[in-house]
């Protein structure tokens, strides 16, 4: 089935109630400098302010304005999977709710579009009113990303960027339970490019990215696109047991030709506690997969919907 639509906006909402209004706005300027065959669509990730509300007005109000409420908080990467897997436009921009992403620069993502490429996304020059912890982890978690996985997963980008229909189509096809868009994004190829930009600070409300919602989205991307902690934890293995070798070989010629037995109950403690340490965090790390496997096994639906005004097959 051939998309009707030129562009769809989609736009995972939590707790934005402060927000939707001004971003609506800005976001109808914006089209007016691309196209009128447009289509809006908010994901209402299980807020508990008055987000829906507002988003059930704008859509009354405007035809190509469309909700999806889903039945809790599923999280940002499902809320946008939601969108991609509804959407019908021949091409697609993610873009938060917050403001944090200019809807300004929409108009210079689809030019790059109707320049060729597939992926157009905007990159962080700057970013403003975030709090140093956070910059800092997210700069330590992307170098880390870079390094240990084998394809290219951008620096400093987020979720907002324009995406072909092509790429919206690939990523549907995608079963991973545990979502990290942007490297799955990566993961695909396709003709990529971006434009700069400074990051503003949210308008109104709070982050609905808590540092626990950070951390599990951190180790899905890991995991996910990457074996190299398990090789770690297996090469590790192999070193520590070499080196544990060659101490049994010692302790054995220090007993039997030296004949002075060693008393030295700090060495044995170090040693304990040492090999203990690496075996759990060796078995927490298995555990890491293995709990992914388990998610991907149950084969769930990703979200459940609880209603809609997008009219499905079903
Ligand atoms: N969001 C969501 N579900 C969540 C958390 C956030 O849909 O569980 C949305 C949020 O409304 C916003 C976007 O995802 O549109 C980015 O979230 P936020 O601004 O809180 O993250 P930050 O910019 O602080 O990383
Ligand atoms: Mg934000």
């Amino acid at each position: 089935m051939s998309p009707t639509k030129d562009i769809s906006i989609i736009v995972p909402v939590y707790n934005e109630a402060s927000n939707i209004d001004e971003l609506y706005e800005r976001l109808l300027l914006a089209l007016k400098e691309i196209t009128q065959n447009y289509e809006l669509i908010f994901i209402n990730d299980g807020s508990q302010d008055d987000s829906l509300q507002k988003l059930k007005a704008l859509s009354v109000a405007n035809d190509q304005t469309f909700y999806i409420n889903l039945s809790r908080n599923f999280g940002h990467q499902v809320a946008v999977s939601a969108g991609l897997d509804l959407s019908n436009a021949q091409t697609v921009v993610i873009i938060d709710a917050d403001l944090q992403d200019p809807p300004e620069l929409i108009p210079q993502l689809y030019a790059q579009h109707k320049n060729g490429f597939d992926v157009v996304y905007a990159k962080r020059v700057s970013r403003e009113g975030e709090t140093f912890m956070k910059k800092a982890t997210s700069k330590l978690f992307y170098r880390i990303l870079q390094k240990i996985t084998s394809f290219d997963i951008p620096l400093d980008v987020g979720d907002f960027r324009l995406l072909d229909r092509k790429v919206v189509l690939a990523l549907r096809s995608m079963p991973e339970q545990n979502k990290f868009l942007r490297g799955q994004i990566a993961w695909l190829g396709f003709k990529q490019t971006f434009i700069d930009f400074k990051r503003e600070p949210r308008k109104h409300g709070t982050s609905g990215y808590s540092y626990g919602k950070m951390f599990s989205l951190a180790f899905d991307a890991v995991t996910g696109f990457s074996d190299k902690p398990l090789l770690l934890v297996s090469r590790l293995g192999f070193i520590i047991s070499l080196v544990s070798f060659m101490v049994i070989l010692f302790a054995i010629f220090s007993h039997f030709v030296l004949e002075q037995t060693i008393t030295g109950w700090t060495s044995l403690i170090i040693s304990s506690m040492f090999i203990g340490g690496i075996q759990l965090l060796s078995i927490g790390v298995i555990g890491e997969y293995i709990s992914r496997i388990s998610t991907n096994v149950k084969n769930r639906p990703l979200y459940v919907i609880s209603d809609s005004n997008i009219e499905t097959n079903d």
